[in-house]
């Protein structure tokens, strides 16, 4: 196995600064210098690109990132205990990573970052779900990035992708089809980790739209879908029936009939169900 760098193995980092994987942290590391390479090429071509990572632990993917030649890297850990392992890279990269200790849901890192940016993570899986809502769904559209390339568990991973017809078809994948082109470039099995976790994961890549795929507003979008997967085994017309009195006629004018469910519907219809409560 080559070193991607000349900073030590992550066995020893972990030994010497006692990085003992916490639980509650998500804490399932990568050790394997070659694989998180990989990973970061996954993310396309970064040498003109800032990247925003989230929960850097010992630096693995870090190490990854600069290597393949990031403009910048500016990392968020919760664990503190990471810190000085994290200090050695910035070390080896002078001017090129910024490490912020805090937890991710609470800070705003916009203003240190410059476009184009991509964020690139290896996320905690307690809070990858909702970072990637946040990040699908901010004030205004386009985002401050431009490509997302992240760690879920496969099943997530499944979810954000899923097409209709599919048992995974929900809020998320249509959350992630309105705004942006998502796939799955990598399957990872449980052993790829320390500690392994007990399910497999994926990466999941996905870019950001110039503009939503089909117009309709966020919040109505979403309150629609949101009532349409809340009960996804009845008809539509039974569990959009509080909407509107008349939500026969809006269904039918979308293109979908009332009889159908929300799994089988797609994003375009969705839409348009959606536009008809703005017009
Ligand atoms: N990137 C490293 C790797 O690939 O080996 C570690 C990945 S591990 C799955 C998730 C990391 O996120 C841990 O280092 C954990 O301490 C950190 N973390 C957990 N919750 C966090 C939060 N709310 N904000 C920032 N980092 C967090």
């Amino acid at each position: 196995m080559s070193a991607i760098d000349a900073l030590p193995p992550l066995r020893e980092v972990i030994a010497t600064h006692g990085l003992s994987a916490r639980k509650s942290l998500g804490q399932n590391f990568l050790l394997d210098l070659n694989l998180t390479a990989k990973i970061a090429r996954s993310a396309g071509d970064l040498s003109g690109s800032d990247v925003l990572e989230i929960g850097p632990g010992p630096g693995g993917l870090t190490r990854g990132l600069l290597a393949e030649g990031a403009r910048k890297v500016l990392s968020i850990e919760k664990d503190a205990r990471c810190l000085p392992a994290l200090e050695e890279i910035r070390a080896a990269y002078p001017d090129r990573l910024e490490i912020i200790e805090g937890d991710a849901l609470d800070i705003d890192v916009t203003a240190r970052l410059t476009s184009p940016i991509r964020i690139i993570a290896n996320l905690p899986y307690n809070v990858g779900t909702e970072l990637l809502t946040r990040w699908l769904d901010p004030p205004a559209w386009p985002p401050f990035w431009e490509s997302l390339t992240l760690m879920f568990q496969r099943e997530v991973a499944e979810r954000i992708v899923a097409t209709p017809g599919s048992k995974a078809y929900g809020r998320l994948a249509i959350l992630a089809a309105w705004r942006s082109d998502a796939r799955i470039v990598m399957d990872l099995s449980p052993q790829a980790f320390t500690p392994p976790p007990k399910v497999h994961s994926a990466v999941v890549h996905l870019t950001a739209l110039p503009a939503p795929r089909y117009p309709a507003d966020a919040k109505t979008l979403q309150m629609v879908v949101a009532r349409a997967f809340g009960q996804r085994r009845k008809m539509l017309r039974a569990s959009l029936k509080g909407l509107a009195p008349d939500i026969e006629d809006r269904l039918l004018a979308a293109g979908i009939q009332p009889t159908d469910r929300a799994e089988t519907v797609d994003l375009e219809r969705f839409c348009a169900l959606a536009r008809s409560f703005n017009a």
